[in-house]
This record gives C-alpha cells, sequence and structure tokens, in this order.
C-alpha cells in the first residue's frame, strides 16, 4: 500500500474513464452489455447484477481503503450482512454475537437467520473470556461490532482474531463507526469487514447501501458467488453517490472527531449527566484498546441521563441544530432515543439498551453551535 489514505480515497478504482476521459467515474446506468460474438464479452461485462463498471469503482475503492483485495458493495448493510451470513454459515452453525449489536443485525439474527437454523449467543466483545466462554463446538463465527452501536463498547480486534484462529472461525468486524479512515481490521487478524455504507463511508445521509471487503481469494469467490446469486446488489446510482461521499472521508472524519472531543469536553463539565459513554475518554473501560486500533475516536457518543428516560426524551425533542433522527455519520449532527428509536427491536431481549439513554452523531457544522445547541435542549 504505497499511497496515502485520502489520495486512495480520491483515485482507488477510479482512473480516467476510458471512452470520455470524465474524470469522475460515470454512472453506467445499464443492465446488459453487447457481446461481439455468443459469449464474448468485452471487458468482462455481461449483466449488471454480476458487475457494473460504477459498483465495480466502489467495490476496488472500498478494497483499498480497507487494506483488502476485494470489496462487494450491496443494496444496504443489513443486504451485506444477510449476503455474508448465507455465504459462511450453514444451518446448525452457531455465531457469537455482540450483547449490545446495532438492532437491525441482531433482528436479522434473531428472527431471519434463526428460522433458517443459524444459533446465536450474545456476549460482551469487549471482554475477551465472555467471547471464548460463548463458544461452542458449532461456533463458526464471531461477529463484532467496534466501536459498537449505541453503547460505544470495544473489542480488541487482534486477541479476538487469535481466538477466532483458535477455534476454526471466521472474525467479523462492522467497521461502520470507527470507518477504515479511523480502523483498518483486516491489518488486525479480521477476516471479512461489514460497513453501512449509510453512514460516515457515503457521510451525506443520501444514500443507503452496505459493503463487504475481504483479503481471501476463496472468501471473495464466496461472496462474489453470493453477492450475484442473491442479487441484493448497489446500484449504479447508489455506488456513484456513495464514492462521492468517500472522496472527503478522510477530511470529514477528522472534522466529526475535532467536534466529539468538543462536545465530550462540554458534557463532562454537566451534573445532569451519569455516564458519557466515549472511546476517547481515559475513563472509558476500552480506552486502551481504542487508542491501540483506532487513529482517533469517532463521532459517536453515548449518553445516560440522571433524569431519566423522560430526560433523554426531553432533549432529543428540545433540540434544532441537532436533528432529530435515525441513522449517523452524515455531514449533519443527529440525535435520538436508542431504546424507542434505533434499538426498539431489542426491547425484552439480551440486547435491551438503557432508557435514560441519548445517542449523538456528532456533525461537521460549527462546534460553537452545536454547543449552544445542546446547551438550550439541556435546558440551561
Ligand atoms: C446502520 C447500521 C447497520 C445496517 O446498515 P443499513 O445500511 O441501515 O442496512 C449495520 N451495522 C451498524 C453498526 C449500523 O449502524
Amino acid at each position: 500500500m504505497t499511497e496515502g489514505f485520502s489520495t486512495r480515497a480520491i483515485h482507488a478504482g477510479q482512473p480516467a474513464d476510458p471512452v470520455t476521459g470524465a474524470v469522475v467515474t460515470p454512472i453506467y446506468a445499464t443492465s446488459t452489455y453487447l457481446q461481439d460474438a455468443v459469449g464474448q464479452m468485452r471487458n468482462g461485462y455481461e449483466y449488471s447484477r454480476t458487475k457494473n463498471p460504477t459498483r465495480l469503482a466502489l467495490e476496488e475503492c472500498l478494497a483499498a481503503l480497507e487494506e483488502g483485495t476485494h470489496g462487494f458493495a450491496f443494496a444496504s448493510g443489513l443486504a451485506a450482512e444477510d449476503t455474508l451470513l448465507r455465504a459462511i454459515c450453514s444451518p446448525g452453525d452457531h455465531v457469537v454475537i455482540p450483547n449490545d449489536a446495532y438492532g437491525g443485525t441482531y433482528r436479522l439474527f434473531a428472527k431471519v437467520a434463526s428460522r433458517w437454523g443459524l444459533n446465536y449467543t450474545p456476549a460482551a466483545i469487549s471482554d475477551v473470556d465472555a467471547v471464548r466462554a460463548a463458544v461452542t463446538d458449532k461456533t463458526t463465527v464471531i461477529w463484532v461490532e467496534t466501536p459498537t452501536n449505541p453503547l460505544l463498547n470495544i473489542a480488541d480486534i487482534e486477541a479476538l482474531g487469535v481466538l477466532a484462529r483458535e477455534i476454526g472461525a471466521k472474525l467479523v468486524v462492522d467497521n461502520t463507526f470507527a470507518s477504515p479512515y479511523l480502523q483498518r481490521p483486516l491489518t488486525l487478524g479480521a477476516d471479512v469487514i461489514v460497513h453501512s455504507t449509510t453512514k460516515y463511508v457515503g457521510g451525506h445521509s443520501d444514500v443507503v447501501g452496505g459493503a463487504l471487503i475481504v483479503k481471501d481469494e476463496e472468501m471473495a469467490a464466496e461472496l462474489g458467488f453470493h453477492q450475484n446469486s442473491m442479487g441484493a446488489v448497489a446500484s449504479p446510482f447508489d455506488a456513484w453517490l456513495t464514492l462521492r461521499g468517500i472522496k472527503t472521508l478522510a477530511v470529514r472524519m477528522e472534522r466529526h472527531c475535532d467536534n466529539a472531543e468538543r462536545v465530550v469536553e462540554w458534557l463532562a463539565g454537566r451534573n445532569d449527566i451519569s455516564e458519557i459513554r466515549y472511546p476517547g475518554l481515559t475513563e472509558h473501560p476500552g480506552h486502551k484498546v481504542a487508542a491501540a486500533q483506532m487513529r482517533r475516536f469517532g463521532g459517536m457518543i453515548s449518553v445516560r441521563l440522571r433524569g431519566g428516560e423522560q430526560s433523554a426524551i426531553d432533549v432529543c425533542n428540545r433540540t434544532k441544530l441537532f436533528t432529530l433522527g435515525e441513522s449517523l455519520g452524515g455531514v449533519e449532527s443527529l440525535i435520538e432515543h436508542p431504546g424507542r428509536m434505533t434499538h426498539a427491536s431489542t426491547e425484552g431481549s439480551p440486547l435491551e439498551v438503557p432508557g435514560d439513554l441519548l445517542r449523538l452523531s456528532v456533525g461537521i457544522e460549527d462546534a460553537e453551535d452545536l454547543l449552544a445547541d445542546l446547551s438550550q435542549a439541556f435546558g440551561d
């Protein structure tokens, strides 16, 4: 990997268009391609579910950013996850999942994959011994997010990679919260990276997408086969929007981190908050591991309010600049109540989140304006 991250973000997989010289990869809105003779394709393009030049540019760029060899782009993060599970698991297999996984990921395991015969155990993925204790003789996958959504727990990717190899399982890392700018799990021993590119990778809250990235030929062939066979691919327009977002990923992430640090500093001075969950804080239980495996600590912050659930809901309802909404990782700041919104599907399960929890996705606006908005929302 000779070129720097920002150079790869702007150029990897995106040479000038061979037909026109267009500097930006065009949106190749076509379902099919001319064959010069029966079965004789030009440049390997046959049908766009199988391969499309705009999607290929995104896939090559993502692979370069994650220091993998192959990327696969999907219609959503969950489509990527579903395809991955069918590709690497069989009915009867067992997966260890985070006990505070993203609600949609939990729902996929609990309500969809389980009906297909896949078993799972939620575990505290910040504790390698707890993960080891959850392993059975049928475990084929250890699945982690780091930082987790919404509690910002940190998994030690290197240590879990060692455990996965020891038991003959694959380590899957959902790298959505960190983005490849802050953390590259394949270099730390992960086998597969999952992204909801809807979040930081796309970065502008204007497209839903997902991706898988690997560095192993056999796994790549398996994923490519399933991507084509299951068909939940990213459209050329979605791929183009995502590529456009990626070009500024490095500068956006620096600003997300700068602003999040300012917000954390402001929150730390308040006595109506009982806990701040941000891996950049030295008192965060995963701080040391995060400092070792991440470049900086990201733009996501979760806090618990002393006033309980109603206080958390009141703050959400009062912010003006922080938009009340699901999702995260866009240029605009967002606020939400995980218990009633993104993680409502975990209610009554081992993954249920505390009612007094607020989640902030700190955007790249002026920090002073963000602090002023939080100040009025907290009723100062
Ligand atoms: C949003 C999200 C997903 C799901 O992605 P979609 O693009 O919404 O399907 C998966 N993992 C994490 C950590 C997420 O935040």
